[in-house]
């Protein structure tokens, strides 16, 4: 399947969920993480071939822009030219983490991202959004070490991490469009 056709697809997904990421994102953080997304999807769509990654990063802004370009240019390096999709989610991952200065249990996009690397290695993409929707799921106990939620009521425990609830979307759109 083509980058093209995946982008065209989780821009779709994206604008469905938009209204209710910003609804997460406004009881840990700043309301805006569906807007951000779809802003940088909208760009993304229209860019040209191997550069719709980039187009996102550049127009969603911010850290969580850069954040998720890492994930979004590693599967158009996979769509476009073959690239192994666990390598390069795994070094995306790797990259997440160090830019953001996260881990594993901070409650963020880390929490479905880094279950969904291991998973894939060895089981695949189906076993790999599994663990991604356990992840996310589990971030609604945690509490945020990182970002925005960290200053609100008890580090946002009780409610789930937009950021996990986006890693899903990516990879549900992966798996839909045929990888
Ligand atoms: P912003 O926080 O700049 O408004 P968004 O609302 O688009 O950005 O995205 C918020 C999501 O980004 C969070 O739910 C979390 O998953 C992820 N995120 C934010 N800061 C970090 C960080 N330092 N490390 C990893 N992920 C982060
Ligand atoms: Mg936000
Ligand atoms: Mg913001």
């Amino acid at each position: 399947m083509s980058a093209d056709a995946f982008f065209r697809r989780l821009h779709a997904v994206v604008a469905d969920e938009a209204a209710r990421l910003n609804a997460l994102d406004a009881a840990v953080g700043d309301g805006d993480h569906g807007s951000t997304m779809l802003r940088g999807l909208t760009k993304a769509v229209s860019a040209p071939d191997n550069l719709r990654a980039k187009a996102f990063m550049r127009a969603s802004g911010g850290a969580s822009g850069t954040l998720f370009g890492l994930i979004l240019m590693a599967i158009e390096a996979h769509l476009e030219t073959g690239a192994d999709l666990h390598a390069g989610l795994a070094k995306a991952c790797e990259r997440i983490c160090d830019l953001g200065e996260v881990k594993a249990g901070d409650k963020s996009m880390v929490d479905a991202l880094y279950p969904a690397v291991e998973a894939l290695q060895n089981k695949g993409l189906a076993a790999s959004i599994d663990a991604a929707r356990v992840g996310r799921d589990g971030t609604k106990d945690l509490r945020a070490q990182r970002g925005r939620a960290q200053y609100v009521e008890d580090g946002g425990r009780g409610h789930l991490d937009p950021g996990s609830v986006s890693v899903v979307l990516i990879l549900e759109t992966l798996a839909e469009v045929g990888d």
